[in-house]
């Protein structure tokens, strides 16, 4: 029978009415048989996520010994959603007692951020029926923090062989030390695709609160067009420059599966949403640009050296000074004199700026060592840019109408892919005039 591993989000889990309506989702089509579920997400624009709410009830647990305060407001969500799914016979009381020793003894950021995704998998799996089946057993994680493929795959998929429906809790898993270890935030995207792989699923749907992936941010762009067709290189690009509707990494287990991935609206089932294919079942959709993402607040060290090319190991001594104070660079265009470190701004706090700088003068002597600050990233993917010619043209010229000063250019060399830094004030204003030059419609401003 054909296989559906469906991954819901928060924003379709906020409360009871729309785990309601997830429940008639699964029920729909008996090939949906494994639901990983996130924590209840906001129901309303300023209400907080009960993965927020847990990070405080840890904060409280180390800094006064007890977070019964702090977990009053995670007690009265779970209650509240128990008692409007009507499961009257559903002890919450007595797991949400549990849970609060717990956060208190451990004193485990993740153990406590990883409780939304387990209490809310406890609650959903008895609204619908179906067996709990918890993370902390099937996913696991090795040495060096990563997610342990070898033993997670067959771990899986054994123990769910003999269990026709489940709800599994996304999010965590366990460590080498047998502690509960979370991935990033929205990591419950990585662990619908990890069960998807697992169990050889013949689709990845990933429900959330839009009908696909958008061609630009909707919170920036008003209506931005929805992508029919992406492929996994497109959208991991995407993914990865900001476009959070699915996590960057959970393209890596379905990806070796060759297992599609579809986007669905839980608010609008009925329509078509995005399908996700590998690259080699993707075929070009005509379109010159898929998509256009981007993130702010980053640094660019810009390095010039005279005949640097031609210096040997010049790369790898300003490679190695990052990597022995453990920041990540995003990008590093290069030119031939020139080369240029992109890098979060957030790694480069507390004097680390000041420090790198100083390193990179007494090993490689720059002629010129210059800093850009409070930088923005805006990346234009698509699959159909490389054998267009003017793409660029068009993008610049779009660009410099619109006013944006450009910064810095990196095209990588999947030729997929074009980067532009700018300011981060321009930000909104590149992201609307890029979607309008290759879009076509007026875009009105929604921030203005
Ligand atoms: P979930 O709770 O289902 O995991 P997320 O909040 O993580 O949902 O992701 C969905 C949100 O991503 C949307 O509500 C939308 O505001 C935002 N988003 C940002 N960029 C895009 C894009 N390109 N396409 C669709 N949604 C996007
Ligand atoms: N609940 C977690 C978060 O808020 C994980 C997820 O929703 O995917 O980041
Ligand atoms: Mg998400």
């Amino acid at each position: 029978m054909k296989c559906i591993v469906c991954k819901f989000g928060g924003s379709s889990l906020a409360d009871g009415s729309n785990i309601g309506r997830v429940a008639d989702i699964l029920y729909a089509d008996p090939a949906r048989r494994y639901a990983v579920v996130s924590a209840p997400g906001k129901r309303f624009s300023a209400d907080v996520k009960v993965t927020d709410l847990l990070y405080e009830c840890y904060r409280a647990a180390c800094e006064t010994g007890s977070c019964t305060a702090a977990f009053a407001a995670v007690r009265r969500r779970f209650t509240s959603i128990v008692e409007e799914l009507g499961l009257e016979n559903f002890d919450i009381a007595s797991i949400l007692d549990e849970t609060e020793r717990e956060i208190d003894a451990r004193k485990s950021a993740d153990f406590a951020a990883s409780r939304g995704e387990y209490l809310n998998a406890r609650v959903i799996a008895a609204k619908l029926g179906w067996e709990f089946v918890d993370a902390k057993d099937l996913v696991f994680f090795d040495e060096r923090g990563a997610f342990d493929e070898e033993r997670s795959y067959p771990v899986i998929a054994e123990r769910l062989k003999h269990i026709p429906n489940a709800v599994i809790p996304g999010f965590y898993g366990t460590d080498v030390a047998g502690n509960i270890k979370t991935f990033s935030r929205g990591g419950s995207d990585i662990s619908g695709s990890i069960v998807a792989r697992a169990v050889d699923a013949d689709l990845y749907e990933n429900w959330t609160d839009v009908s696909g992936f958008l061609a630009a941010d909707p919170r920036i762009v008003e209506k931005p067009e929805k992508i029919e067709v992406i492929s996994f290189k497109e959208l991991r690009e995407l993914s990865y420059m900001g476009a959070n509707v699915l996590h960057a990494d959970s393209i890596f287990p379905v990806r070796k599966g060759d297992i599609p991935i579809k986007i669905k609206n839980t608010f609008r089932p009925q329509d078509a949403g995005t399908l996700i294919l590998p690259s080699k079942k993707y075929k070009k959709q005509g379109n010159l640009v898929t998509g256009i993402a981007g993130k702010k607040d980053f640094t660019v060290i810009f390095i010039e050296k005279s005949m640097m090319n031609a210096e040997v190991g010049f790369a790898r001594k300003v490679l190695s000074i990052l990597e022995e104070d453990g920041v990540n660079f995003e990008h590093m265009p290069t030119g031939i004199d020139t080369l240029s470190l992109v890098i979060e701004s957030r790694y480069l706090a507390g004097g680390m700026l000041d420090r790198l700088l100083e390193q990179i003068r007494a090993a490689v002597h720059p002629d010129y060592l210059r800093v850009l600050e409070n930088i923005a990233l805006v990346a234009t993917v698509g699959h159909g840019m490389a054998a267009s010619v003017g793409t660029s043209a068009r993008l610049f010229r779009a660009l410099s109408e619109a006013g944006v000063n450009v910064r810095m250019i990196d095209q990588g060399s999947s030729e997929l892919n074009i980067i532009v830094g700018i300011d981060n004030d321009d930000y909104e204003k590149c992201l609307r005039a890029i979607y309008r030059e290759f879009f076509g419609k007026a875009v009105q401003s929604m921030a203005e």
